[in-house]
């Protein structure tokens, strides 16, 4: 009997995902065991004519991490859903957005700009921006479309299962497989985590007094911070209350407040929960403590949607004037 087929797919994310898998150490070879590769671009030289050329829902599972930037990822994952049974969103960048969607708070010309041109590492007199069609003596280029907006990839394909974190741990990457092997996955479209937050797990939460009174805050290099008392007593902004548990703290663990990779918990908006949260803790009652408190805090929309903005309220600053690289407009 054939064995289970695993693809494994890389979007638009730092590579971390993939980086997360190889890092099971010893365990990948039991894993490579149990399962033939159909997909690996990062470690193995698989062809997408290869994924073309299989039956349809031939892909046990497929794990996907990355945002959708453009036009070639989309058929790949489209591709991808198509040969297989089962779509695991792997990583926070495939299920939220992750850090590259807090690129859809600027334009893509904006962006192109400041890759192309702006930028002090780029050396580019004539101002040449990439476009998705162009030719160079009597050969001609295409390039993929970038879109206006990154997507998370159930914006574009049905997604089984969701597996978050920047990047999922060890001890989750090897739990889903598991799951899939041994044919006990949860109901589809679930998320393959505890449900509470991070805070109900977190050694710290004993210390958070009742009465937590924050007038500005500070950042982790500004003070020397106590290393038992919860983050927020003292004043530093931790996602914790706003996460979805399942990291086993692993940053807190570190001496370091949690800044939210884990996504929100089920059904909330991450960075409106977090403001809630906020809201009991600031000290003083006048519009003016809340401005002071809240001026405090650097960088709002990445303190607060740091990996999950492409799945926010605040969603995506959608400008009529956004266009591809070439030029045009796509609605997804
Ligand atoms: S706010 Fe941060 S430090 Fe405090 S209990 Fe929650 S996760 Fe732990
Ligand atoms: S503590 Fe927060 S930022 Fe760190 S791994 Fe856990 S969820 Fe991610």
């Amino acid at each position: 009997m054939s064995k289970p087929k695993l693809a494994i797919a890389w979007n638009s994310s730092c590579g971390g995902c993939d980086e997360a898998i190889v890092d099971i150490e010893e365990q990948l070879l039991d894993v490579a065991a149990k399962v033939d590769f159909a997909l690996w671009p990062c470690a193995m030289d698989f062809k997408y004519s290869d994924v073309e050329m299989l039956p349809d829902k031939e892909i046990t599972v497929a794990l996907i991490n990355g945002g959708i930037q453009n036009s070639h990822q989309k058929h790949v994952v489209e591709l991808i859903r198509k040969k297989a049974q089962i779509v695991i969103a792997f990583g926070s960048c495939a299920c939220l957005g992750g850090v590259p969607a807090l690129a859809n708070l600027t334009s893509t010309q904006e962006i192109m700009r400041n890759s192309y041109i702006d930028s002090p590492t780029v050396v580019n007199p004539e101002g040449k921006i990439p476009k998705a069609q162009s030719s160079y003596m009597g050969h001609s280029l295409t390039l993929p479309e970038l879109f206006p907006s990154l997507l998370k990839l159930d914006d574009v394909i049905e997604v089984d299962y969701f597996l978050p974190g920047c990047p999922p741990t060890k001890k989750l990457i090897l739990e889903a497989i598991t799951l899939v092997l041994e044919n006990r996955l949860p109901a589809r479209g679930s998320v393959l985590l505890p449900m509470g937050s991070l805070c109900s797990s977190c050694e710290r939460n004993e210390s958070k007094p009742i009465d937590i009174a924050i007038s500005s805050f500070r950042r982790i290099h500004e003070i020397e911070a106590d290393p038992n008392l919860c983050f927020l007593a003292q004043g530093i902004l931790c996602m914790g209350p706003a996460t979805r548990d399942g990291c086993e703290a692993a940053c807190i663990q570190g001496h370091m407040p949690c800044t939210g990779c884990f996504g929100p918990t089920k059904g909330a908006d991450q960075g409106a929960q977090m403001i809630a949260a906020l809201g009991g803790l600031i000290s003083g009652s006048t519009k003016e403590d809340g401005q002071l408190a809240a001026a405090s805090l650097p960088d709002p929309a990445g303190s607060f949607y740091r990996y999950s903005m492409a799945a926010s309220l605040l969603g995506r600053k959608r400008d009529e004037t956004r266009g591809t690289i070439d030029g045009k407009n796509h609605s997804h």
